[in-house]
Order: C-alpha cells, then sequence, then structure tokens
C-alpha cells in the first residue's frame, strides 16, 4: 500500500527539550515519515518540527567527507555552504584528524593549558557530552567548556542551586493534570514546547486557571485567565508585587514556611516596599489584577510555575527565577502532586548535557570543580589530574579570545556565529583564533571560521542517550546509516583524545554510558540495558525496577541544610534603555518552524517553506506610523549592527517593540543583541536591547 514502511525505529525527537518519542517509518534506507510514539512526555503527539522536520539529514549540504582549510583561504561567512571547495580541500580521516589534534596540541604545548576551550552542544547525545567535557578537562587540562546552556537556563540553574540546591525541574510538565493554578511566564510553549502546550490547553479546559505572563501576547493567551503583558523589564517588580500580596493578605503558608524554607522574615521585610500599586508604573498592569493573580497562586490546592528564555535571559535573570523560587516557596507549592518549579527546557538535551558535565564550574551532576572531594573521585575514575580552577564561560571564552588568552578551539554541534550575542565580535573572535576545529553535520556558520571540519552524524542516524525538561532519560536510537565518511560523534571525539594523548578505547555508547554511571549518581538504577528496554527512565530513580520519581523534593531539598532559602531580588533594570537615538526595544525568540540558529530546520523542506525568510514582528499601529505595509523592508540597527528583513504585522508585540526570531543568517538577529552578562549566571541580555527601526 501507499504508506507501508520497510522498518520501524522508535527513538526520540531532535528537537526541544519535550523529548517527544517517535518512530521513524523507514523505506528504502530512508525516513518516509515520522509517527508519534507513546513517551512519558508527549503520549503519541507531535508537533510540526517532530512530524515534518526530518529531510534535513539528506540535504546535499551535508558534510560527508573530513574538510580542511586550504593554504591562504580567508577565513569569513563569504562561503557557499554547498561549495565548500573554494575554501577546503578534501581531506582523508587520517590527515584530518592529525591535523586537527596537532594544532591543538602545539598550542597547549607553546601557549599553556589555558589558551584552548571546548563547546559541546545540548542537540548532542549525553554520551558525546561526558566524552567531550572529559576531552577538555583531561586533553587541555582546563575547564574551559561550555554550550548553549549558557544562553538558554544558566541563570536559572543558578537561582535554583543556590535556593534549592538542584537545577532540575522539581516536577514534569505532565503534572499540570493536578494543578489547579498554572503560571506560565517569560515562555511562549505553543511556538516552543507545542506539545507541552497541549498539556496546558486541556488543564485549562478541565478548569485549571491558566496565569500567562509575557510582554507579548501569544496564542495560549486564548486559554488564559489572566494575561499579563507587563511593561518589558518590568518581571522582578511585578513577581515581588505578587509577593508583596500574599503576604500583606496572610495567603502565605505558615507551616510549610517554618518547616521547609529559610529566610522569610528577611523576604517579608523587603517585600514590604513593593505594593502593587506602586509598583504599576514599572509593571503597567493594574493592582486588581496583581491581586488577583497572587490570590488565585495561594489560594491554589495545587499550583505549578512555567518559565522560559523570558524570565532567563536578562542581565536580572537569576533575580527573576530567584522570585520564582520564592513564590514556590512562600506558598509551599512544590514537592507535591500538581506543584512545582519548571523551567521550560530549550534544546532536546540541554538538561542531559549540562548533567554530563558541558559546564565550565562544575564537573558531571553539578559537583564544584573547586571541591577537593569532587575532583578526587573523578581523578580516581580518569586516572588524570584536574583543574581546580573554574573554566570561562560562552561568552567569556570570546572576549577571551579577542584578548589573545584562547587560542585555539574544538567545537562540536554548536554555532556561535550564529547564536552568541553581538554576533560581529563572536564572528571576528573566531577569526581570530589560531587553530580551530569544528565538528558538525552542515558547513555552519562557525564551521566557516575552521581549520578543521569533521564531518559528523546527524541524530537519526546514531546511538545515545537524551534527558528531555522532565528529567527523563531516553534512548536514541540509530535509524539510517551515515552519509559518505561521515561518523559518529563519540567516534571522532575519542580519535581526538587519543591523538591528544588519550588512551581511550571505548567500544561505543553503551560502554560511555557505563563509566558516565560511575561519574554520575543522578543515574543509579538508570542502565544502558533497561533504557534500551524501557525507552525512558526518570531519574532520580530509587530502585532498578522503578520508574523513577517524577516530583521531588516533598521532605527536604538537597542541600546542606534541607531547606528552600529565600533570595529578595531588587529591582535592576535591562542594561541598555532606548533613547533617541534607538527608541525601540528589541527581543529576540524562536518561532514554531525554525530552530535555534536554522542548522537544521532551514534545510527541512516542509519547515523551510512554512516560514521561508527572516521577518520583524511590529505592532500594526508603529507599521501605520512608519507608512510602511507589512511585507515591506525595515532596517533595525543597533550599537553593535544592523540588519534589514520583511516587516512583519503582529498584534502581539506591543508598540515600541520589535520581535526578531534568531535563525536567520541573512539577518542575523544576533548582530543587534547585547552581550551584557547577567552577574551570577553568566547569561546574556537577548530580550532587551536599545534599537531603532526605520523603513529601508
Ligand atoms: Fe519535537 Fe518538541 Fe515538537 Fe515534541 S514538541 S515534536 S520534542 S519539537
Amino acid at each position: 500500500g501507499a504508506r507501508e514502511a520497510d522498518e520501524e525505529v522508535q527513538s526520540v525527537c531532535p528537537y526541544c527539550g519535550v523529548g517527544c518519542q517517535i518512530t521513524y517509518k523507514l523505506r528504502d534506507n530512508e525516513i518516509a515519515w515520522v509517527e508519534g510514539a507513546g513517551g512519558p512526555s508527549n503520549e503519541n503527539r507531535l508537533c510540526v518540527k517532530g512530524r515534518f522536520g526530518f529531510d534535513y539529514v539528506s540535504s546535499p549540504e551535508r558534510l560527508t567527507v573530513p574538510l580542511v582549510r586550504r593554504e591562504g583561504a580567508p577565513k569569513g561567512m563569504n562561503i557557499d555552504p554547498g561549495n565548500p571547495w573554494t575554501h577546503f580541500r578534501e581531506a582523508s580521516w587520517e590527515e584530518a584528524l592529525d591535523l586537527a589534534a596537532s594544532g591543538l596540541g602545539r598550542l597547549r604545548e607553546t601557549r599553556g593549558n589555558r589558551a584552548l576551550a571546548g563547546f559541546g552542544s545540548a542537540k548532542c547525545s549525553n554520551e558525546e557530552a561526558y566524552l567531550f567535557q572529559k576531552l577538555v578537562r583531561t586533553a587541555f587540562d582546563n575547564n574551559n567548556v561550555d554550550h548553549c546552556t549558557r544562553l538558554c537556563h544558566a541563570s536559572s540553574v543558578a537561582a535554583l542551586m543556590e535556593t534549592i540546591g538542584s537545577g532540575a525541574v522539581t516536577a514534569p510538565f505532565n503534572a499540570v493534570s493536578e494543578s489547579d493554578v498554572i503560571i506560565v511566564i517569560g515562555a511562549n510553549p505553543t511556538e516552543n514546547h507545542p506539545v507541552a502546550a497541549t498539556y496546558f490547553k486541556q488543564a485549562a479546559k478541565r478548569g485549571a486557571q491558566l496565569i500567562v505572563m509575557d510582554p507579548r501576547g501569544q496564542a495560549l493567551k486564548r486559554h488564559a485567565t489572566h494575561m499579563l503583558q507587563f511593561k518589558p523589564g518590568g518581571d522582578v517588580a511585578l513577581l515581588n508585587s505578587i509577593m508583596h500580596v500574599i503576604v500583606e493578605e496572610g495567603l502565605h503558608d505558615e507551616q510549610y514556611i517554618q518547616a521547609h524554607t529559610d529566610g522569610f522574615e528577611r523576604m517579608r521585610t523587603h517585600l514590604s516596599r513593593f505594593a502593587p500599586e506602586e509598583m504599576e508604573a514599572v509593571t503597567g498592569i493594574a493592582p486588581d489584577v496583581v491581586r488577583a493573580v497572587a490570590r488565585a497562586y495561594a489560594k491554589a490546592n495545587a499550583a505549578i510555575v512555567f518559565w522560559g528564555m523570558g524570565v532567563s535571559q536578562h542581565v536580572h535573570g537569576t533575580d527573576n527565577a530567584r522570585c520564582l523560587i520564592s513564590l514556590a516557596l512562600m506558598c509551599g507549592q512544590v514537592g507535591r502532586k500538581g506543584t512545582g518549579l519548571h523551567p521550560l527546557r530549550g534544546q532536546n538535551n540541554v538538561q542531559g548535557a549540562s548533567d554530563a558535565g558541558l559546564i565550565p564550574m562544575v564537573f558531571p551532576d553539578y559537583a564544584a570543580v573547586g571541591v577537593e572531594a569532587n575532583r578526587a573521585k573523578l581523578e580516581a575514575l580518569w586516572d588524570h589530574r584536574l583543574d581546580p580552577e573554574p573554566g570561562l564561560t560562552v561568552v567569556e571564552i570570546v572576549d577571551a579570545i579577542h584578548d589573545g588568552v584562547i587560542r585555539g578551539m574544538y567545537i562540536m554541534g554548536e554555532n556561535p556565529a550564529m547564536s552568541d550575542p553581538d554576533a560581529s565580535h563572536a564572528r571576528a573572535a573566531l577569526a581570530r583564533l589560531d587553530h580551530l576545529v569544528v565538528q558538525d553535520i552542515f558547513l555552519t556558520e562557525t564551521a566557516m571560521f575552521a581549520d578543521v571540519v569533521l564531518p559528523a552524524s546527524a541524530w537519526p542516524e546514531k546511538e545515545g542517550t537524551v534527558t528531555n525538561t522532565n528529567r527523563q532519560v531516553q534512548m536514541g536510537r540509530k535509524a539510517l546509516p551515515l552519509p559518505g565518511e561521515a561518523r559518529a560523534d563519540w567516534w571522532i571525539v575519542q580519535e581526538m583524545a587519543r591523538r591528544l594523548g588519550l588512551g581511550w578505547d571505548y567500544s561505543g555508547p553503551a560502554d560511555v554510558f557505563a563509566e558516565m554511571a560511575k561519574a554520575m549518581p543522578s543515574l543509579d538504577n538508570i542502565t544502558w540495558e533497561r533504557l534500551a528496554r524501557e525507552n525512558a527512565v526518570t531519574y532520580p530513580c530509587t530502585a532498578p525496577d522503578r520508574p523513577g520519581e517524577a516530583i521531588v523534593f516533598g521532605d527536604r531539598f538537597p542541600n546542606e541544610t534541607g531547606l528552600g532559602k529565600f533570595v529578595p531580588a531588587e529591582i535592576v533594570p535591562p542594561d541598555e534603555q532606548p533613547d533617541e537615538d534607538y527608541p525601540f526595544i528589541l527581543t529576540t525568540g524562536r518561532q514554531l518552524e525554525h530552530w535555534h540558529t536554522g542548522a537544521m530546520t532551514r534545510r527541512a523542506t516542509s519547515l523551510d517553506a512554512l516560514e521561508p525568510g527572516p521577518t520583524a514582528g511590529l505592532n500594526p499601529r508603529d507599521i501605520r506610523r512608519f507608512g510602511i505595509v507589512p511585507g515591506d523592508t525595515v532596517r533595525l540597527t543597533t550599537r553593535r549592527g544592523e540588519i534589514e528583513l520583511e516587516a512583519r504585522a503582529d498584534g502581539a508585540v506591543p508598540e515600541g517593540v520589535v520581535f526578531v526570531p534568531f535563525a536567520y543568517v541573512e539577518a542575523a538577529a544576533n548582530l543587534l543583541t547585547n552581550p551584557k552578562l547577567d552577574p551570577f549566571g553568566k547569561i546574556p541580555e537577548f530580550k532587551f536591547c536599545a534599537v531603532r527601526v526605520e523603513p529601508a
């Protein structure tokens, strides 16, 4: 028949942190179509990316041979990714790996161990992430390893670690089926976590109150009991004013606060200055609305909070998360059914890649590098002395390149030329490196700066585990052969490690997983064999025959005191305020059809057809004011750069604000963004900078 597959392979969607399980339907060694499978996070549901976004794997632009930069070829982005031969020549694996490793090894010798750094990726598996950070820590001999978590939830994790001693979610998003009140703040789940959004909508239909808070409108608004479109940058003021009402009206949970928290009295004093009436000028939200929301959340039997990049990507991102945590703690809305704190994870494996140690200040399972006992444990397992000095973060590494401190890099699957703030600065850094090795499936914008490009594996071409936003560790399976000379990522990392003097001899991902489980107590009772059999197990897991603990911290928090800590947050305004020269506010983000820097989705035929080009979302009134019509070209200029793109009328965007997705190289939003960092999470302020908008 028309719809018959030769073979089926069950795996996980390669895109967002929801981690939907999928079934590849194969015909003639190709994915003919994809169906939703019965995973714990998706129960057979899929969104448009998971269902239709797979043919990037057979794009004619796939890298199928190792590439070496031609003698004298300039480093820059003026290369056609379909025709790399202008700047690169083909090489054998032997030659490419030798060149890649010897270039880094030489810098280690001549410039010292701090001259090297590595970026891993949340698009890779847990095993690949683990191997990559181990390579940096034992072959580069430093902790300069980071990945896109720095650009996404680093501030959330900083706040969570500081207050409750654990950076992961306290409950899966599917817990909303038992919630009375659901808060979604600074997140746009119908676009970015579409299958999670279906659970939110169902809960609202059942009668749960859905409270959405975001300066931009969004599709969930239609299902919301309250939509708080607060002024950009008004988040800390808003959250403090909600907590002010709770304390003022005595709606906080004394019993819970007594038994499980620390620092409430100081918090109470702090909050007295944040009456909603006083804060209205900052938040733009009427006091009676703030009071209604405060009462709904505090009085609910079970309330849960979700947040996204709108919370985290600010210079006060950590403060935003501290407020959300305090809110949950003072109402005892954590550790029970239907309650919790849930930062919605972006990439399909950003939780797992972070857990596996792709973070400069911590080893696998968030063990601080500065703590001797943590080093001793890994030194025994890895048989190697470890650097006690925390490494540099993503943006700090870029600055260290400009300062001449970092001279060589190994980048696996990350695309900083597109994803880093102030992209011109990031691109100039890549061009300055003495030696850059990039391992990827396409000649990404970042790979265009490389000395050696190693052709890697797409997700359906490899085996490996990934961990979704719900802490569910899931098995990804190989469905397709590797194209041409491309190789599995774990194999490439191992070959690099060997050439850098490490005696690695892993037989494959299962072997790596076994070692990883020794380094990571979070994987107790989770084995490769078990995942192969059951497809998904939640961590922490208390016994080999138990499914894992979906809801955690019912009795104590995993820090020294066992108590959740209140950390008061003051108002820290966005770093760059609009002024006469740059009167608009620029905010960036994703859209349903495209994934991050677009490397995969813009090469997926259906997704590219749905959203073929860059757009600037503007309020229709602003468009009229400029005397233009939707579809006309506008020029956006900030202190860092300028792009031109099509104006799109979007009533969800407030007046005075422009929204630009960051997936489009031809109008790269990050040429405009502000690299100023949150001091705690070291995350840049992608969600707010001053911009001039004018007809082009
Ligand atoms: Fe994939 Fe996320 Fe869509 Fe699920 S919701 S199909 S994981 S992109």
